[in-house]
């Protein structure tokens, strides 16, 4: 049996990971890292040859899920996911098409996609598939977006982990994922595999704090947050906290909480984010733009990171409006607009430079992956005799690997792109 890392190697984005045993393989996500400072344009997994059973997905986002339609240039391969994960994935894959058209970038045809669809069976948590005759997998929730997963496989008699983007603790939306069962290998992220989150509850008084010292300053304050569960959440929150100004949600976002609003019964407490969801106000025309700012407001909107989308229009308005302020409440990437606004201090927009001095620009880490904590309790409960590290960059891998390594003595490794590891030699 063995394991091939085809992407996510000692980096964040297009992950992808081959299991093969004697008559079949599978692949634990194909996604697509965006453009970086690094590459103007996205990158790909390397590519698979030849026949694939299935492609095991673990949850909706992009750098896991946005190159499996490429898989269908030459194959015809079952995606098993959540069922939760299917209606996000189809959000995002078809929007991508629109912005790489904008773009004019190489991406799959609507006619891949819509195969991928056509291959795409729903699985529920906790229940045992099979992705191939002599492969089994079984999905957890890894209480990271809805409808994320860590999945386990049975092959060969032996059990997989692959973790997938987790968070044990729990937050506004989601318990959080439980630690695993002792398995006989695991891959594990390691996003933050040598950084700590600030407490939740801590972060969020600051947080909440800081929108009341804006708003009852007669400023606005700006809220660019990613489309899937992060939008969901922090609205929540604001209503839970009883916010005194008016909400707004703008962009992707709405599509996607419609979607949270199906899955009632993975949502941690419902009564409160439905509750929230109708007391916020959906922009839902271009018209309504132009009356958010006339008194102190909360504007939540995509993109996360400023990369598009209606925040971008937000910026430039909100920059007139005395008092005013800009929080993230996601990573920015270096090189994203939005990285540079909380770094310089600059934004551009249409090629002009915008003047953002007035505005209190801030970042709240409010991550939905797993501290450095967090890792090593999930891989103390998985307690593998082999361990593999990836989606993180290189010093947060090696890092989590050096750690395994020194706390639990088992076989450690941080992949490298393309490096393939057989089972047999450690277990
Ligand atoms: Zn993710
Ligand atoms: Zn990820």
């Amino acid at each position: 049996m063995q394991l091939s890392f085809l992407g996510a190697a000692r980096e964040v984005g297009r992950s992808g990971v081959l299991l093969e045993t004697k008559k079949s393989k599978v692949l634990f996500d194909y996604g697509v890292k965006m453009s970086d400072e690094e590459s103007p344009y996205p990158k790909y997994p390397l590519p698979v040859h030849g026949f694939i059973d299935a492609v095991l997905l673990s949850h909706a986002h992009l750098d896991h899920s946005g190159a499996i339609p490429n898989l269908f240039q030459a194959a015809e391969p079952r995606v098993l996911t959540p069922t939760a994960t299917v209606p996000i994935m189809q959000l995002l894959l078809q929007d991508s098409i629109k912005i790489a058209k904008l773009k004019k970038q190489p991406i799959y045809t609507p006619s891949q996609l819509k195969r991928m669809l056509r291959n795409t069976d729903g699985i529920s948590y906790g229940k045992e598939y099979f992705a191939a005759p002599d492969i089994s997998v079984t999905a957890r929730d890894a209480g990271h977006i809805l409808g994320a997963s860590s999945l386990e496989v049975n092959a060969d008699g032996k059990k997989i982990l692959y973790s997938g983007d987790f968070k044990l603790e729990e937050t506004r939306l989601h318990k959080g994922a439980k630690p695993p069962r002792a398995v006989d290998a695991l891959v594990v992220e390691a996003t933050y595999g040598d950084r700590s989150h600030p407490p939740r509850k801590e972060l969020e008084n600051e947080f909440i704090g800081a929108i009341r010292e804006v708003t009852e300053n007669g400023g606005s304050v700006l809220l660019p947050c990613f489309a899937v569960g992060r939008t969901q959440e922090i609205i929540t929150m604001l209503y839970a906290h009883k916010i005194n100004a008016p909400v707004y949600m703008d962009g992707m976002s709405r599509k996607v909480s419609e979607i949270y609003m199906d899955f009632p019964e993975l949502i941690r407490d419902y009564d409160e984010f439905y509750e929230a969801m109708k007391w916020a106000n959906w922009i839902v025309s271009p018209a309504q733009r132009d009356e958010v700012f006339n008194e102190p407001s909360v504007v939540v909107s995509t993109a996360g990171m400023l990369s598009g989308g209606p925040a971008v229009r937000y910026i430039q308005d909100i920059a007139n409006v005395d008092h005013s302020a800009v929080f993230f409440t996601g990573f920015q990437v270096p090189g994203t607009p939005g990285r540079r606004l909380l770094d310089e201090g600059k934004f551009e927009a249409d090629d002009r430079q915008l003047n953002c001095s007035g505005l209190d620009i801030r970042h709240f880490d409010f991550s939905a992956h797993a501290g450095k904590e967090g890792l090593h309790k999930f891989i103390k409960a998985a307690d593998p005799p082999v361990l593999f590290v990836n989606h993180g960059e290189e010093e947060q891998c090696e890092a989590l690997r050096q750690w395994a390594e020194d706390e639990l003595g088992c076989y450690s490794f941080a992949p490298k792109l393309g490096e393939k590891y057989k089972l047999e030699d450690y277990l």
